[in-house]
C-alpha cells in the first residue's frame, strides 16, 4: 500500500482500478490484460503491421509514380523497421511479458529505440529516429482504427481514470458513465476537468505531479476527493476506513439535497440567487435535481468535442432550446465559444501562451463565422424562453464592441431571411480579465448584466497559472487584491443597476460565498453539487453581518489575515 497526496478538488470516495493514460499525439493507455486476450492482442498488434505495410506499399508505389523511383527509397527503409525484431518480436514479447496493450507495447519499444538511435555517432543514423516515429505513429494510428482499440469515449469498464492532464475537448469525449474517479499530474480545483468532475460528482484528486508514473496500471486505488489523497492497493483497514467515509458522504449529500426547495434566504430575509456551472447539456437535470434556479454558466465549448468541431446552427438551436425548455422558468446564460487557436483547424497556428494569447473573442480577426452562427443559434433560442448572451476574455471596449456589432450583424442576417428571433436577447460580460475589471463602469454602460469569472480573474489579477500545481498555493480566492477587485465591481454595477453575479469556483465554496453576499453579490452560479451547502452556509447568516465581515476583511492587508479573520467568524467550512 502507498499513499500519495494531491488537492482534493471534487469531494467524496471511489475505489477502483486504474486506468493510467499518457498523451503522444494521442492519448495512449496502459491497460492490464488478462492471460486469455494476450493471444489475439499479439494479432491485434500483427494486423496493424500489416495494415501499416499495404499502406507504406501504396504510398510508395504512388511517389514512384508520381515522382520517380529514387524518391520513393525512403520508403524502403519504413518497410524494413516493420519488420525489424527490435519492434516488431520486442513488441510481441512485451504484450506477453507485461500482460499489456499492444499501443503501450509500441510505446516501450520506441523509447527503448530511441534510446538506441540517441547513442549513435553517426548523425545522419541519429536522425533516422524521425523514421522511426512515423512507422510507430502509423501502427499506432491502425491500431487506434481497430474495433478493440480503447478510447476516451470508449473505455473499459468502470475505471479510475490516472492521467497527466485532461483537455478540455479529451474531457468533452469522455465516457463519464465508466469514470469511477479522476486523478491527474497536474491542475488545482480551478482546472477545467476538477470543474466538470465536480459537477458530475465523481471525486477528483489533481496536482499529484507524478501519478501517472506511481500508479501501477490495472492497480486497485482508493480516491479521497475529499482529502486529496489517493491510496494504493489499499490495506483491508484502509479499505475500510475509505467506504465507512464514503458511505457517511452519500448520507450526508442525501440529507443536502433535502434543502432543493428552501429558498437561499440569510437570517435576515435577504435572497441571494443559486444557479448552476454545466458543461454538458444533460448536467440540467443534476442542476435542477440540486435546486438551481438557472443555468449561470454554460460553458458552450464543450459542445465541439475532441475533434473540435464547431455545431452547425441547427444542432446549436436544438440544445439550447432543450436547456431553455428545461430550465424553465429560470434563465439559460450561455458563453460564446471560449476556445484558442487550435478550435480554428488542426493544422492551424499555436500560441506560445494561450491564457494570454489569441483565444475567445480574439479570435474574431481570424474568422467570425463559427461566433455569428453560435450567435444566431441563440438569438433564435431566445424564443423559446429567457437566454442571456456572456461573451469571456473581454479585455476591454474594443473587444466588446467588436462582439456587439457581430451580434447586430446577426439579427440582422436573421431580419433579412425572415427568420424568427428575439430581439432583446439581453447580453453580458464574463468579467475575469484585470482590465475588463478595472473600467467595469465603462462596461456596463453597454451591457445588460456581468458575471464574475473569479477563476480567470484570480489568475491573472496575481500572475498564478490556475492549472499549474507548483503555484497553486500562491493561488488566494482571498488576496487583498482580489477581494478589493470585487469590491470595484459591485460598486460599477450598483451604480449602473446592471445585474451582477460570481460564476468562478469561489462562489461554490460556502466560507467565500457568504463573504461574496457580503461584498454585495446577490446571485452566485457555481457546480451543481456544491448548491446545497452553499445554499445551508447561506441560511446559517444574517446578511448584515456578512456584510460587517466583508468591510473588516476589505481592511486587512494580507489573505491569512483574511483567512483567520473569516474562519473566527464562520464555522461553515
Ligand atoms: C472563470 O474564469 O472564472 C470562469 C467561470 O470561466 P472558466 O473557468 O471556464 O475559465
Ligand atoms: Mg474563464
Amino acid at each position: 500500500m502507498s499513499a500519495l497526496r494531491g488537492t482534493g478538488v471534487s469531494p467524496g470516495v471511489a475505489v477502483g482500478r486504474a486506468l493510467v493514460m499518457e498523451r503522444d499525439a494521442a492519448p495512449v493507455f496502459r491497460l492490464t490484460l488478462p492471460p486469455e486476450r494476450l493471444h489475439d492482442e499479439v494479432r491485434r498488434l500483427e494486423a496493424a503491421i500489416e495494415a501499416s505495410r499495404e499502406q507504406l506499399h501504396g504510398i510508395k508505389e504512388r511517389l514512384s509514380r508520381e515522382v520517380g523511383a529514387p524518391h520513393a527509397y525512403i520508403f524502403d527503409a519504413h518497410l524494413l523497421m516493420l519488420d525489424d525484431p527490435l519492434l516488431r518480436q520486442r513488441a510481441a514479447e512485451i504484450i506477453r511479458g507485461e500482460a499489456v496493450n499492444a499501443e503501450w507495447a509500441l510505446r516501450s519499444v520506441s523509447e527503448s529505440l530511441h534510446a538506441l538511435f540517441s547513442q549513435f555517432s553517426d548523425a545522419y543514423l541519429r536522425e533516422r529516429s524521425t523514421d522511426l516515429d512515423d512507422v510507430i505513429g502509423r501502427i499506432q494510428l491502425n491500431l487506434r482504427g481497430s474495433p478493440d482499440a480503447p478510447s476516451l469515449s470508449r473505455l473499459p469498464g468502470p475505471i479510475v481514470l490516472v492521467a497527466g492532464d485532461l483537455v478540455p475537448s479529451e474531457a468533452a469525449d469522455l465516457d463519464w458513465d465508466r469514470v469511477l474517479a479522476i486523478v491527474t499530474d497536474v491542475g488545482s480545483s480551478t482546472y477545467h476537468t476538477a470543474i466538470i468532475a465536480r459537477s458530475l460528482g465523481i471525486p477528483a484528486v489533481a496536482g499529484l505531479k507524478e501519478a501517472t508514473r506511481q500508479i501501477p496500471p490495472g492497480s486497485l486505488v482508493a480516491v479521497d476527493g475529499t482529502r486529496g489523497e489517493v491510496v494504493v492497493e489499499p490495506s483491508g483497514a484502509a479499505l475500510d476506513f475509505l467506504q465507512s467515509a464514503q458511505e457517511a458522504y452519500r448520507r450526508e449529500e442525501e440529507r443536502l439535497r433535502g434543502t432543493r426547495a428552501l429558498a437561499a434566504r440569510t437570517l435576515d430575509g435577504v435572497l441571494v440567487r443559486l444557479e448552476a456551472n454545466v458543461e454538458f447539456p444533460e448536467e440540467a437535470a443534476t442542476a435542477q435535481l440540486h435546486g438551481a434556479e438557472g443555468i449561470g454558466l454554460f460553458r458552450s465549448e464543450y459542445l465541439l468535442g475532441r475533434g473540435l468541431r464547431f455545431p452547425s446552427e441547427e444542432q446549436q438551436l436544438d440544445v439550447y432550446r432543450r436547456l431553455v425548455e428545461q430550465m424553465h422558468p429560470y434563465p439559460v446564460t450561455v458563453r460564446t465559444w471560449d476556445v484558442g487557436l487550435e478550435a480554428l483547424g488542426p493544422a492551424g497556428p499555436s500560441s506560445p501562451n494561450p491564457a494570454l494569447g489569441e483565444r475567445a473573442l480574439r479570435l474574431l480577426h481570424r474568422s467570425a463565422d463559427p461566433f455569428r452562427i453560435q450567435l444566431r443559434a441563440l438569438l433564435r433560442a431566445g424564443r423559446q424562453g429567457p437566454v442571456r448572451i456572456m461573451f469571456p476574455f473581454v479585455s476591454g471596449l474594443r473587444d466588446l464592441r467588436l462582439a456587439l456589432s457581430l451580434l447586430e450583424e446577426a439579427k440582422e442576417e436573421l431580419r433579412t431571411e425572415g427568420v424568427p428571433f428575439r430581439e432583446d436577447v439581453p447580453v453580458g460580460v464574463n468579467l475575469e480579465v484585470p482590465s475588463a475589471a478595472v473600467i467595469a463602469d465603462l462596461l456596463a454602460a453597454e451591457v445588460d448584466f456581468f458575471s464574475v469569472g473569479t477563476n480567470d480573474l484570480i489568475q491573472y489579477l496575481l500572475a498564478v497559472d490556475r492549472t499549474d500545481p507548483r503555484v497553486s498555493s500562491l493561488y488566494e480566492p482571498l488576496h487583498p487584491a482580489v477581494l478589493r477587485t470585487l469590491r470595484h465591481i459591485t460598486e460599477a454595477a450598483e451604480a449602473h443597476g446592471r445585474p451582477l453575479s460570481v460564476c468562478g469556483e469561489m462562489a461554490g465554496q460556502p466560507v467565500e460565498a457568504v463573504l461574496l453576499v457580503g461584498l454585495g453579490f446577490r446571485s452566485l452560479s457555481m457546480a451543481p453539487s456544491a448548491i446545497p451547502r452553499v445554499k445551508e452556509a447561506l441560511r446559517a447568516v444574517r446578511a448584515a453581518d456578512a456584510c460587517s465581515l466583508a468591510e473588516r476583511c476589505l481592511g486587512l492587508s494580507t489573505c491569512a489575515e483574511i483567512e483567520d479573520v473569516v474562519s473566527q467568524a464562520l464555522s461553515v467550512r
